[in-house]
């Protein structure tokens, strides 16, 4: 058999964590938490798992009351009310999302523009559409796209382009002003927009997230996708949702349907229960500003040197001074052998290895947790 993506191995984040398991290191490889979901949603799950009629298959585009609750925070948070019925989508996580959007609108030769460093489903995911990734760079250190290479690499062949806020693997976030100009690049092209926002509630120092279904022109070309996983501290129940306008959630429906088809209906009856708590996601960007900032604190007094973060999950670290000239996969495996912290060496989301002698720490985890890492880490010098 000849395999359809030869240079992809297996994802950095199963390979980081399985290194962090052999070794007994904290895993801040991978992003996710590691303490649980609001009591309420896990109270929630356990009500409907246990309601007869609750356990077959949801409608193939998500239970309606979720889709309902979907469409009321949306208004409340973007002052948008998507349609239930036609612009609404529950997805297998964000990353069924992902691939049914690229599945069901990038052809043969379409070219997919990618901001890198980006997350590591996106490129195989266009190329198993024979989609051609088009990589347009973001500079350390704050790595904001500089818009002008992206208009250059606008072709009348771009079918997608893809952006991320708050962004993985940097913690990058895009501005008012960055999707104003965005708009003005796309108005007089046939692109449509790919934004994922899975970290929308997480965004730090009082910024605001600017979700392109708060920007009218840019959602009329857009999927919007985020995830409950991010929102409710359950990356393990794989729940998600794309908001696109009719015709777009009409082709996305299309695959969606053959590639899962349906949602677990639980966990949908659970979520559509909480979603009208606002009080639940409202205290997430304290939540994880305050471990951003211990992270950072922590990792003072060690050699890294800390590169801005201001939302998502992660901080991107130099280890320049403590390993000059190493480079970051074998740095990231001493340190999760050697020290016992593991960490993602961000070569990881470039398509050609780049390599800037940096690595991602997750800090959604709790006090105890980055202490501890911290304290395996005071030494490096
Ligand atoms: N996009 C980004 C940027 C992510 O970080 C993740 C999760 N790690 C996903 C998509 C996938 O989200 P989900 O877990 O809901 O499939
Ligand atoms: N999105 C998570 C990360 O960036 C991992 C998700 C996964 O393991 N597929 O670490």
């Amino acid at each position: 058999l000849t395999s359809k993506l030869p240079d992809v191995g297996t994802s950095i984040f199963s390979v980081m964590t399985q290194l962090a398991q052999e070794h007994e290191a904290i895993n801040l490889a991978q992003g996710f938490p590691d303490y649980d979901p609001p009591r309420p949603l896990l109270e929630a799950l356990a009500r409907h798992v246990l309601t007869p009629g609750h356990q077959q298959y949801a409608p193939m585009p998500g239970l309606p009351r979720l889709r309902e609750a979907i469409s009321h925070q949306t208004a409340l948070r973007y002052g948008y009310t998507p349609d239930p019925a036609t612009e609404i989508t529950v997805t297998s996580g964000a990353t069924e999302g992902l691939y049914a959007v690229m599945a069901a609108v990038v052809r043969p030769g379409d070219e997919v523009l990618l901001l890198e460093p980006a997350y590591d489903l996106y490129a195989p995911a266009v190329r198993l559409q024979g989609g051609v990734p088009v990589y347009v760079p973001l500079a350390a250190p704050n790595f904001r796209p500089d818009w002008d290479r992206v208009a250059a690499a606008l072709s009348p062949r771009t079918r997608l382009v893809l952006i991320n806020s708050p962004h993985n693997p940097t913690g990058a976030v895009l501005s008012a002003a960055d999707l104003d100009t965005l708009a003005g690049l796309l108005r007089d092209t046939d692109a449509l927009l790919l934004s994922d926002e899975v970290y929308e509630h997480m965004v730090f120092d009082g910024a605001a997230h600017n979700s392109v279904s708060a920007h009218p022109e840019l959602r009329a070309r857009a999927f919007v996708l985020s995830s409950f996983g991010k929102t409710y501290h359950a990356t393990g129940w794989k729940v998600g949702y794309c908001l696109a306008p009719p015709a777009l959630t009409a082709e996305l429906r299309r695959v969606h349907q053959f590639i899962t088809f349906s949602v677990s209906t639980p966990t949908q009856h659970a979520l559509a229960d909480v979603l009208p708590d606002a009080a639940l996601y409202e205290s997430l960007p304290a939540f994880y500003q305050q471990k951003r900032d211990l992270l950072r604190e922590l990792l003072a007094p060690t050699g890294f040197e800390l590169l801005p973060s201001g939302g998502g999950y992660f901080q991107v670290a130099s280890f320049k001074n403590l390993a000059p000239g190493l480079d970051d996969v074998t740095f990231s495996r001493r340190l999760t052998q050697e020290s016992g912290v593991a960490v993602v060496p961000l070569s990881a989301f470039y398509h050609n290895g780049h390599d800037a002698q940096l690595v991602r720490f997750c800090f959604a985890k709790t006090e105890a947790t980055l202490r501890a890492a911290a304290a395996r880490l005071v030494d490096l010098k």
